[in-house]
């Protein structure tokens, strides 16, 4: 039995797996780590949690990796397992690997399985099958709350709750309560099940999420047809043709991002623009693809994005952030190519629109909005319409009362520009007295504030890794007084 510093890492996702399995890996001591986590499988989470065959990973298998230093290790493991034979769709026409994202969550399981059984440091890692609701400090202990009975007690908490459900826009309010034709939740695939064959659609939003459920409900119901709005009516473009040079931990590991050394670190939002909008020209007159310029921001970002003071961050969220998303992220080929046929076929359409209004009528939905470009206002009967908008990243609105019942308790601070939570360099949450606590430590895509960009897998393995030293250092100093 375990009698090192205790641990409590909250979700267990990708980044609760990951931060486990590599405190495991790098821990000169013994350590008992519990991960909370509500789903019955560890690895899925929010992200990999989809069983849907039609819902890939948006990068290639080596983009997403949880040992840096081995980036093919799931590429093997997607070819060894049998996941490959099951999914020949997932090689696409250059002979990259887009695997289905239920494989990527058995990957990670699996993989944390298997440093729950062999466990050379003598540290244990155990499923604690439920909800954290809440965290109170009893004289430099915490005790976690799970569902209102029991209680945990650790040294040391890692937060990963990651990505919460959509928050409803206010146009929608009239329906988001109780409407049955209403789906607030768009990783919900068992009620999305319910919608009918020949439902005509509504999905507010035209990213990822808006690809995932399009695809897999006009697969499923011929008589089917989709509508996608968004304010700006932008899809996912497409990934790159050519692969990059260097991996994505190599330019993320460079002391001098590409983007710093042609441009060094702009303090205006405005100039990021503008140096993004040189290098994408310049790219593209040199015969190759504009989406370098914008790897080259995603590397760079944690260098650039804390540069930028409150004012300018705030001005890049406000007019920039949608614009960067939807040349950031990036459709899996195999979705691209459904997405562009469905759009041929006159199955889904993808408009620019201002929501105005969502009114109950029966069992479906009346929509009021207007189309960019027309001062005229539409209405619109729906027998479904889905929220798809991404991930709420203010605790306050995502209902889920753990964060929220840590910001209320001075533990955790909002970040004011709603993303996420305030943390700092080294992933230590700063408390309602300013302090930042490195007992609590936030990973993943709820440190966008301090980040820019942590959305990905990439992203989130690099921090992750790179804070591992100081938890630890921290954390021998817990036992060493506790002992
Ligand atoms: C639909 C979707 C698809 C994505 N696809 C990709 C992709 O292809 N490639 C990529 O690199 N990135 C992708 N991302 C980005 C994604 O955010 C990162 O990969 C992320 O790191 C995923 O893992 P996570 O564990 O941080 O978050 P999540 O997957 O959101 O997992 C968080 C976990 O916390 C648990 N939790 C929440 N509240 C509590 C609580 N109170 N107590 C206990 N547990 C709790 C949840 O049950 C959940 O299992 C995707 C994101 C989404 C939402």
């Amino acid at each position: 039995m375990t009698t090192g510093p205790r641990v409590a890492i909250i979700g267990g996702g990708y980044t609760g797996c990951a931060a486990a399995i590599h405190l495991r890996r790098t821990s000169p001591v013994p350590l008992d780590i519990s991960i909370v986590e509500p789903a019955p499988e560890l690895g899925r989470g929010v992200a990999y949690g989809t069983p849907d065959p039609d819902h890939r990973i948006n990068g290639p298998t080596t983009a997403h990796f949880i040992y840096p230093d081995d980036l093919e290790h799931f590429d093997r493991w997607h070819r060894n397992s049998g996941a490959l034979a099951a999914d020949p769709e997932s090689v696409d026409g250059l002979g990259r690997v887009f695997p289905r994202r239920a494989d990527m969550g058995r990957y990670v399981g699996g993989e944390l399985q298997a440093h729950q059984i062999k466990n050379p440091s003598g540290s244990s890692i155990r499923h604690v099958n439920t909800r954290a609701e809440t965290v109170i400090d009893r004289d430099g202990v915490f005790a976690v709350t799970l569902d209102g009975r029991d209680e945990l007690t650790v040294d040391q908490l890692i937060i990963t709750t990651s990505n919460a459900p959509p928050a409803v826009l206010p146009a929608l309010r009239n329906v988001a309560e109780s409407h049955s034709a209403f789906y607030p939740d768009p990783w919900d695939i068992e009620r999305l099940g319910t919608i009918g064959k020949d439902a005509k659609i509504l999905i507010v939003g035209t990213g990822l999420t808006m690809a995932d459920a399009a695809v897999m409900l006009l697969r499923d119901r011929p008589g089917a047809t989709v509508t996608a709005i968004s304010r700006r009516g932008l899809l996912p473009t497409i990934q790159r043709t050519v692969p990059p040079e260097e991996t994505l931990p190599e330019a993320m590991a460079r002391e001098v991002p590409e983007f710093v050394r042609r441009h060094g670190t702009p303090k205006r939002a405005r100039d990021i623009l503008r140096a993004l909008r040189r290098d994408a020209d310049d790219m593209m007159a040199e015969g190759g693809e504009w989406q370098v310029a914008f790897d080259w921001i995603r590397d760079a970002a944690y260098q650039l994005w804390p540069a930028l003071s409150a004012d300018e961050q705030s001005r890049f969220v406000r007019h920039l952030w949608p614009w960067y998303e939807t040349h950031r992220f990036r459709f899996p080929p195999q979705i691209e190519t459904k997405i562009q046929i469905a759009i041929e076929g006159g199955r889904l359409s993808v408009d620019a629109a201002a929501l105005l209004n969502a009114e109950p009528r029966g069992d479906k939905i009346e929509v009021t909005f207007r189309r960019r470009g027309n001062v005229a206002v539409q209405a619109e009967t729906f027998h479904a319409v889905i929220n798809c908008t991404g991930p709420e990243r203010k605790p306050r609105q995502t209902g889920d009362p753990f964060l929220q019942n840590l910001v209320s308790g001075g533990y955790l601070v909002n970040h004011p520009l709603g993303l996420g939570l305030v943390v700092d360099d080294l992933c230590r949450a700063q408390n309602s007295k300013g302090d930042y606590d490195g007992r609590i430590r936030v990973v993943g895509p709820l440190t966008r504030g301090q980040f820019g960009e942590i959305n990905g897998i990439p992203h989130t393995a690099f921090h992750t890794l790179r804070i591992m030293p100081n938890i630890l250092a921290e954390m021998e100093t817990v036992d060493a007084e506790g002992a």
